[in-house]
Protein backbone atom coordinates (compact mmCIF):
# COMPACT_ATOMS: atom_id res chain seq x y z
CA UNK A 1 0.00 0.00 0.00
CA UNK A 2 1.85 2.86 -1.26
CA UNK A 3 1.03 5.42 1.80
CA UNK A 4 2.49 8.54 2.58
CA UNK A 5 5.84 8.53 4.48
CA UNK A 6 4.97 9.69 7.63
CA UNK A 7 7.36 12.47 9.41
CA UNK A 8 7.24 15.13 12.21
CA UNK A 9 9.82 17.01 14.20
CA UNK A 10 11.18 18.75 17.06
CA UNK A 11 12.46 22.01 16.69
CA UNK A 12 13.68 23.38 19.55
CA UNK A 13 15.78 26.89 19.79
CA UNK A 14 18.96 26.46 21.90
CA UNK A 15 18.39 29.20 23.93
CA UNK A 16 18.16 27.34 27.73
CA UNK A 17 17.18 23.48 28.45
CA UNK A 18 14.32 21.86 27.52
CA UNK A 19 11.12 22.80 29.78
CA UNK A 20 8.15 20.95 30.83
CA UNK A 21 6.28 22.43 27.59
CA UNK A 22 8.81 21.23 24.95
CA UNK A 23 8.64 18.17 26.68
CA UNK A 24 5.25 17.71 25.99
CA UNK A 25 5.18 18.92 22.37
CA UNK A 26 8.81 16.22 21.75
CA UNK A 27 6.85 13.55 23.51
CA UNK A 28 3.51 14.07 21.42
CA UNK A 29 4.78 14.80 17.99
CA UNK A 30 7.07 11.45 18.82
CA UNK A 31 4.43 9.57 19.95
CA UNK A 32 1.99 10.40 16.81
CA UNK A 33 4.95 9.50 14.03
CA UNK A 34 6.12 6.55 15.67
CA UNK A 35 2.71 5.00 16.36
CA UNK A 36 2.07 4.95 12.64
CA UNK A 37 5.74 3.68 11.61
CA UNK A 38 7.32 7.39 10.86
CA UNK A 39 10.32 9.28 11.20
CA UNK A 40 11.20 12.32 13.78
CA UNK A 41 13.52 14.29 12.90
CA UNK A 42 15.56 17.19 15.19
CA UNK A 43 15.95 20.82 14.37
CA UNK A 44 17.95 23.13 16.15
CA UNK A 45 16.49 26.37 15.70
CA UNK A 46 19.58 28.31 16.21
CA UNK A 47 18.87 31.31 13.56
CA UNK A 48 19.33 33.58 15.89
CA UNK A 49 23.13 33.88 16.64
CA UNK A 50 22.96 36.21 19.82
CA UNK A 51 20.06 33.53 21.79
CA UNK A 52 21.60 30.55 20.89
CA UNK A 53 24.03 28.77 22.38
CA UNK A 54 25.94 25.27 21.30
CA UNK A 55 26.31 23.88 24.73
CA UNK A 56 22.07 24.22 25.16
CA UNK A 57 21.88 22.24 21.59
CA UNK A 58 23.90 19.67 22.95
CA UNK A 59 21.60 19.51 26.35
CA UNK A 60 18.78 18.95 24.66
CA UNK A 61 19.78 16.21 22.79
CA UNK A 62 20.59 14.62 26.19
CA UNK A 63 17.79 15.60 27.40
CA UNK A 64 15.90 13.94 24.50
CA UNK A 65 18.26 10.70 24.74
CA UNK A 66 17.51 10.87 28.73
CA UNK A 67 13.33 11.06 28.06
CA UNK A 68 13.98 8.00 25.26
CA UNK A 69 13.01 10.15 22.39
CA UNK A 70 15.29 8.81 19.56
CA UNK A 71 15.20 10.58 16.34
CA UNK A 72 16.43 9.80 12.61
CA UNK A 73 18.57 11.21 10.77
CA UNK A 74 21.28 13.93 11.04
CA UNK A 75 20.01 16.75 13.29
CA UNK A 76 19.51 19.74 10.97
CA UNK A 77 20.83 23.07 12.18
CA UNK A 78 19.47 26.19 10.85
CA UNK A 79 22.43 28.50 10.67
CA UNK A 80 23.48 25.92 8.46
CA UNK A 81 20.79 26.56 5.77
CA UNK A 82 20.92 30.65 5.00
CA UNK A 83 21.58 30.22 1.38
CA UNK A 84 18.54 28.11 1.37
CA UNK A 85 16.27 31.19 2.88
CA UNK A 86 17.86 33.62 0.54
CA UNK A 87 16.79 31.34 -2.13
CA UNK A 88 12.96 31.27 -1.16
CA UNK A 89 13.14 34.69 -0.37
CA UNK A 90 14.45 35.41 -3.98
CA UNK A 91 11.43 33.70 -5.04
CA UNK A 92 8.86 35.67 -3.37
CA UNK A 93 11.02 38.93 -4.66
CA UNK A 94 10.53 37.40 -8.05
CA UNK A 95 6.66 37.56 -7.17
CA UNK A 96 6.83 41.11 -5.93
CA UNK A 97 5.83 39.87 -2.57
CA UNK A 98 8.49 41.40 -0.75
CA UNK A 99 9.50 44.83 0.07
CA UNK A 100 12.49 46.98 2.76
CA UNK A 101 10.91 48.44 6.07
CA UNK A 102 12.91 51.05 7.61
CA UNK A 103 10.66 51.93 10.44
CA UNK A 104 12.43 51.73 13.60
CA UNK A 105 11.43 49.87 16.81
CA UNK A 106 10.21 53.45 18.54
CA UNK A 107 8.01 53.65 15.30
CA UNK A 108 6.41 50.28 15.64
CA UNK A 109 5.91 50.30 18.92
CA UNK A 110 4.60 54.10 19.44
CA UNK A 111 1.48 54.60 21.40
CA UNK A 112 -0.51 54.80 18.68
CA UNK A 113 0.47 51.51 16.69
CA UNK A 114 -2.31 49.58 15.75
CA UNK A 115 -3.13 46.75 17.11
CA UNK A 116 -5.03 43.40 15.20
CA UNK A 117 -7.15 41.25 16.07
CA UNK A 118 -5.48 39.24 18.45
CA UNK A 119 -3.82 42.11 20.17
CA UNK A 120 -0.43 41.99 18.34
CA UNK A 121 1.14 44.86 16.64
CA UNK A 122 -0.45 45.44 13.11
CA UNK A 123 2.23 46.53 10.93
CA UNK A 124 0.68 49.72 9.14
CA UNK A 125 2.06 49.02 5.63
CA UNK A 126 3.92 52.66 5.89
CA UNK A 127 6.79 51.42 3.99
CA UNK A 128 4.75 49.08 1.37
CA UNK A 129 4.81 51.96 -1.35
CA UNK A 130 8.10 54.28 -0.84
CA UNK A 131 8.81 55.23 -4.05
CA UNK A 132 12.46 54.21 -5.42
CA UNK A 133 14.09 57.38 -4.07
CA UNK A 134 12.25 57.35 -1.10
CA UNK A 135 13.92 53.43 -0.44
CA UNK A 136 17.58 54.84 -1.47
CA UNK A 137 17.70 58.05 0.49
CA UNK A 138 15.87 55.85 3.62
CA UNK A 139 18.91 52.71 2.95
CA UNK A 140 21.64 55.32 3.94
CA UNK A 141 19.83 56.10 7.08
CA UNK A 142 19.60 52.50 8.34
CA UNK A 143 19.42 48.75 7.23
CA UNK A 144 16.18 47.74 6.12
CA UNK A 145 14.12 44.60 7.50
CA UNK A 146 11.93 42.90 4.33
CA UNK A 147 8.21 42.16 5.23
CA UNK A 148 6.43 40.00 2.76
CA UNK A 149 3.12 42.10 1.84
CA UNK A 150 -0.32 40.30 2.50
CA UNK A 151 -3.90 39.92 1.10
CA UNK A 152 -7.00 40.16 2.30
CA UNK A 153 -8.43 36.46 1.86
CA UNK A 154 -8.91 34.50 4.60
CA UNK A 155 -6.69 31.71 5.99
CA UNK A 156 -8.13 28.75 7.05
CA UNK A 157 -7.07 25.25 8.19
CA UNK A 158 -8.16 22.48 10.82
CA UNK A 159 -6.73 21.99 13.68
CA UNK A 160 -6.15 18.51 15.29
CA UNK A 161 -6.36 19.28 18.76
CA UNK A 162 -8.49 23.03 18.23
CA UNK A 163 -11.41 24.50 16.52
CA UNK A 164 -11.25 25.50 12.74
CA UNK A 165 -9.03 28.54 12.36
CA UNK A 166 -9.88 31.65 10.16
CA UNK A 167 -7.54 34.24 10.15
CA UNK A 168 -7.48 37.64 8.03
CA UNK A 169 -3.85 38.28 8.14
CA UNK A 170 -4.41 41.87 6.80
CA UNK A 171 -6.46 42.34 10.24
CA UNK A 172 -4.31 40.46 12.30
CA UNK A 173 -0.60 41.55 11.75
CA UNK A 174 -0.66 43.14 8.61
CA UNK A 175 2.60 42.43 6.56
CA UNK A 176 5.14 41.00 8.38
CA UNK A 177 9.11 40.30 8.72
CA UNK A 178 10.83 37.66 6.92
CA UNK A 179 14.42 39.13 7.32
CA UNK A 180 14.72 40.90 10.25
CA UNK A 181 17.29 44.24 9.79
CA UNK A 182 20.24 42.72 11.10
CA UNK A 183 20.21 40.42 8.86
CA UNK A 184 18.72 36.94 10.20
CA UNK A 185 16.03 35.60 8.62
CA UNK A 186 12.53 35.34 10.22
CA UNK A 187 11.33 32.78 12.13
CA UNK A 188 7.84 32.01 10.10
CA UNK A 189 9.68 31.86 6.88
CA UNK A 190 12.60 29.62 8.34
CA UNK A 191 10.12 26.79 9.62
CA UNK A 192 7.73 27.09 6.24
CA UNK A 193 10.91 26.91 3.86
CA UNK A 194 12.47 24.02 6.56
CA UNK A 195 9.38 21.98 7.69
CA UNK A 196 8.49 22.15 3.67
CA UNK A 197 11.77 20.93 1.89
CA UNK A 198 11.99 18.64 5.04
CA UNK A 199 8.77 16.56 3.88
CA UNK A 200 6.69 17.00 7.45
CA UNK A 201 3.44 15.95 7.28
CA UNK A 202 2.62 16.80 10.82
CA UNK A 203 3.43 19.50 13.08
CA UNK A 204 3.07 19.35 16.76
CA UNK A 205 3.78 22.15 19.01
CA UNK A 206 2.56 24.30 21.78
CA UNK A 207 -0.73 26.70 21.02
CA UNK A 208 1.18 29.35 22.00
CA UNK A 209 2.24 29.37 18.27
CA UNK A 210 -1.60 29.00 16.87
CA UNK A 211 -1.52 32.49 15.89
CA UNK A 212 1.63 32.50 13.84
CA UNK A 213 0.49 28.93 11.81
CA UNK A 214 -2.12 31.28 9.16
CA UNK A 215 0.83 33.30 8.43
CA UNK A 216 3.11 30.49 7.82
CA UNK A 217 0.24 28.76 5.22
CA UNK A 218 0.45 31.98 3.74
CA UNK A 219 4.30 31.19 3.21
CA UNK A 220 3.09 27.57 2.24
CA UNK A 221 0.91 28.66 -0.67
CA UNK A 222 3.47 31.88 -1.82
CA UNK A 223 6.30 28.91 -2.22
CA UNK A 224 4.02 26.18 -3.27
CA UNK A 225 5.42 24.09 -0.70
CA UNK A 226 3.46 20.93 0.83
CA UNK A 227 1.61 22.02 4.14
CA UNK A 228 1.43 19.52 7.19
CA UNK A 229 -0.79 18.82 9.42
CA UNK A 230 -0.99 21.10 12.76
CA UNK A 231 -1.87 20.05 16.06
CA UNK A 232 -1.12 22.83 18.91
CA UNK A 233 -1.25 21.50 22.06
CA UNK A 234 -2.83 23.13 25.24
CA UNK A 235 -0.30 25.85 27.36
CA UNK A 236 0.58 24.20 31.24
CA UNK A 237 -1.06 26.14 33.85
CA UNK A 238 0.38 26.38 37.56
CA UNK A 239 -2.40 25.88 39.60
CA UNK A 240 -2.76 29.62 40.23
CA UNK A 241 -3.76 29.34 36.59
CA UNK A 242 -1.12 31.36 34.93
CA UNK A 243 0.90 30.01 31.78
CA UNK A 244 4.35 28.36 33.18
CA UNK A 245 7.19 29.67 31.80
CA UNK A 246 11.14 29.19 30.76
CA UNK A 247 11.11 31.42 34.06
CA UNK A 248 9.61 28.46 36.46
CA UNK A 249 13.46 27.35 36.68
CA UNK A 250 12.48 24.17 38.73
CA UNK A 251 10.40 23.49 34.80
CA UNK A 252 13.85 23.00 33.52
CA UNK A 253 14.83 19.27 32.65
CA UNK A 254 18.04 20.22 34.59
CA UNK A 255 16.25 20.27 37.36
CA UNK A 256 13.47 17.34 36.53
CA UNK A 257 16.28 14.79 35.72
CA UNK A 258 17.72 15.66 39.11
CA UNK A 259 14.49 15.00 40.81
CA UNK A 260 12.47 11.88 38.66
CA UNK A 261 13.63 9.31 36.51
CA UNK A 262 12.61 9.57 33.22
CA UNK A 263 10.05 6.73 33.58
CA UNK A 264 8.58 8.74 36.38
CA UNK A 265 8.67 11.73 34.55
CA UNK A 266 7.09 10.55 31.25
CA UNK A 267 4.25 8.79 32.97
CA UNK A 268 3.53 12.04 35.03
CA UNK A 269 2.99 13.67 31.63
CA UNK A 270 1.09 10.75 30.51
CA UNK A 271 -1.33 11.39 32.84
CA UNK A 272 -1.56 15.11 32.86
CA UNK A 273 -1.26 15.12 28.72
CA UNK A 274 -4.89 12.44 29.16
CA UNK A 275 -2.96 9.83 27.40
CA UNK A 276 -3.00 7.49 30.76
CA UNK A 277 -6.01 7.19 34.07
CA UNK A 278 -2.93 7.49 36.35
CA UNK A 279 0.49 8.60 36.88
CA UNK A 280 2.45 5.32 37.50
CA UNK A 281 5.82 5.30 35.91
CA UNK A 282 6.15 4.12 32.13
CA UNK A 283 9.04 4.34 29.57
CA UNK A 284 7.83 6.43 26.57
CA UNK A 285 8.34 3.40 24.12
CA UNK A 286 5.44 1.98 26.39
CA UNK A 287 3.32 4.37 25.11
CA UNK A 288 3.63 4.04 21.74
CA UNK A 289 1.31 1.44 20.73
CA UNK A 290 -2.23 2.73 22.15
CA UNK A 291 -1.04 6.61 21.60
CA UNK A 292 -4.43 8.25 20.08
CA UNK A 293 -4.98 12.24 19.55
CA UNK A 294 -8.49 11.69 20.43
CA UNK A 295 -7.74 11.26 24.46
CA UNK A 296 -5.08 14.38 24.62
CA UNK A 297 -6.09 17.07 25.96
CA UNK A 298 -7.59 20.31 24.32
CA UNK A 299 -7.85 22.58 27.21
CA UNK A 300 -5.13 24.48 29.67
CA UNK A 301 -3.03 22.09 31.52
CA UNK A 302 -3.23 22.10 35.10
CA UNK A 303 0.19 21.09 36.19
CA UNK A 304 -0.02 20.25 40.64
CA UNK A 305 2.88 21.93 42.50
CA UNK A 306 4.21 18.44 43.41
CA UNK A 307 5.46 18.34 39.86
CA UNK A 308 7.50 21.74 39.70
CA UNK A 309 7.72 23.08 43.08
CA UNK A 310 11.16 25.23 43.05
CA UNK A 311 13.93 22.75 45.15
CA UNK A 312 15.37 24.97 47.85
CA UNK A 313 18.91 25.56 48.72
CA UNK A 314 20.10 24.10 51.55
CA UNK A 315 23.34 25.42 53.47
N1 LIG B 1 11.65 26.87 17.67
C1 LIG B 1 10.33 27.12 18.17
C2 LIG B 1 10.36 27.10 19.67
O1 LIG B 1 11.22 26.46 20.26
C3 LIG B 1 9.31 26.11 17.76
C4 LIG B 1 9.04 26.11 16.33
C5 LIG B 1 7.90 25.21 15.88
O2 LIG B 1 7.66 24.15 16.48
O3 LIG B 1 7.31 25.58 14.89
O4 LIG B 1 9.52 27.73 20.28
Amino acid sequence: EAKENVRGRFAPSPSGRMHLGNVCAALLSWLSVRSQQGDWVLRIEDLDPRRSRREYAKWIQSDLQWLGLDWDEEPVWQSERTSIYEAKLDQLQRQNLIYPCFCSRADLHSASAPHGTDGELLYSGRCRNLSEEQRLAQAKIRRPALRISVNKAPISFTDGLQRQIIQHLDQTCGDFIVRRSDGVFAYQLAVVVDDGLMGMTEVVRGLDLLSSTPRQLYLYRCLGLPEPKFYHIPLLMNVQGQRLSKRDQALDLGELRRRWSAPELIGKLAWLLGLRESEEAIEAKALIHDFDWAKVKREPIFVPETLFIRSYKIG
